[in-house]
């Protein structure tokens, strides 16, 4: 098939040809789902779809990890393209001929369609690439879903030979309809802290609470006061969210405990926000030695920090997609969900796609045991990044 002249038909054309392929790639990784760090058939399929297209490619970066390198004609720019590869504990009931065939297991991120599309973005650019511009890295990623796999990467030098400087990511999306993307400036996940609290206090009769000191009143309080954190110490224009997600403490209703355990999560878009949260948690739980005389023991972990967009991705991006599909991308509000894509673009500016995958007729969510994609955004995917990729290398 000879190349059209203009990137629109090109692209198109190079996608059309590949898409049925690319379906029955998708259905095959879907009916193997692996978890974290263990996405080894996942990786094998990658593996052998790169060398195929003859593009070359290094394995075992963080356990499971792919890396291929596309060298445009043209010296320019590094540019990063990340899909995840890992699946979830979830046990399938959508009883399609593709469905998981592992107990329990089950592609309910899409994260399928995330390796699928990036192959199919390797197969076009490839044929592309002696009229581009710089390099593509295709990383192919394990463990998103555990939050590890990105920080290994980074850790083995995924940024180096050659050196990144930008990034593009994508996320697929049943709450828009295949066919539309959407994208959000700055801010689009948050910060996902986690912390854990021992509160000390004196065991005792439960008939004699003069003698004790007693920490299930005093957690009950110290938890009550946290929802002052959000309400009266951060900006209402930065979002942060502080959820108590379990609480253990006590055996008996005669005896007051000498220890009551909780622990929540801290999810936030801007770093003051974080920052006033962690510190406000901390001088909530110290203080109660004052007023409650309840010693706690504060053990607060920060995890990835929030997915900021950059306008210098986001922008020329965005507008490859239009000129690709037409006017199909919409801007759309953060969410205080987390991903580890944000540990690459706190390192290089970046921008995160996302895909509309929701088909005709259906209310799909990601995460559940029900979720049937429509699978036309593999296609749509591979057009959209394709050219984004195009543009942000020219
Ligand atoms: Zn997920
Ligand atoms: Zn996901």
């Amino acid at each position: 098939m000879p190349l059209a002249n203009d990137p629109t038909t090109a692209i198109r054309d190079l996608t059309t040809a590949i898409e049925a392929e690319l379906i029955a790639v998708r259905r095959d990784i879907h009916a193997h789902p692996e978890l974290a760090f263990e996405e080894v058939r996942t990786a094998g399929v990658v593996a052998r779809e790169l060398e195929k297209l003859g593009i070359p490619h290094r394995t075992g970066i963080a356990k499971t990890g792919v890396v291929g390198l596309i060298v445009g004609g043209r010296p320019g720019p590094v540019l990063a393209i990340r899909a995840d590869m890992d699946a979830l504990p979830i046990h399938e009931q959508t009883g399609l001929p593709w469905a998981s065939r592992i107990d329990g297991l089950m592609h309910a991120c899409g994260h399928d369609l995330h390796t699928t599309t990036l192959l199919g973005v390797a197969a076009v650019l490839n044929k592309l690439a002696p009229q581009m511009a710089g390099t593509i890295k295709l990383v192919f990623q394990p463990a998103e879903e555990a939050i590890g796999g990105m920080r290994i990467m980074l850790e083995e030098g995924l940024l180096e030979n050659p050196k990144v400087d930008l990034a593009l990511g994508f996320h697929n999306g049943p709450d828009i309809p295949a066919g539309r993307f959407g994208f959000t400036h700055g801010p689009v996940l948050a910060a996902a802290d986690k912390f854990e609290v021992v509160v000390h206090g004196v065991s005792g009769h439960a008939a004699h609470p003069h003698t004790s000191i007693d920490p299930i009143v005093g957690a009950a309080h110290i938890i009550t006061q946290l929802q002052t954190v959000v309400s009266r110490e951060v900006n209402p224009m930065h979002p942060v969210v502080v959820t108590v997600g379990a609480i253990h403490g006590g055996e008996a209703v005669n005896i007051i405990p000498d220890t009551v355990v909780f622990r929540g999560t801290v999810r936030s878009l801007h770093a003051p926000a974080r920052d006033i949260a962690e510190a406000a948690i901390r001088r909530l739980c110290e203080g109660a030695l004052a007023t409650l005389r309840v010693r706690c023991e504060v053990d607060y972990t920060r995890g990835v920090p929030a997915l900021v967009n950059d306008d210098r991705v986001l922008l020329p991006a965005v507008a490859a997609v239009r000129s690709q599909l037409g006017e199909v991308i919409d801007e759309a509000g953060p969410v205080m969900g987390a991903e580890d894509l944000a540990l690459l673009f706190e390192r290089v500016p970046g921008f995160q796609l996302r895909i509309g995958s929701g088909a005709p007729g259906r209310a799909d969510k990601l995460h559940n045991s029900g979720y049937a994609p429509d699978e036309a955004c593999i296609g749509l995917g591979v057009q959209a990044l394709s050219r984004a990729a195009l543009e942000l290398l020219s």
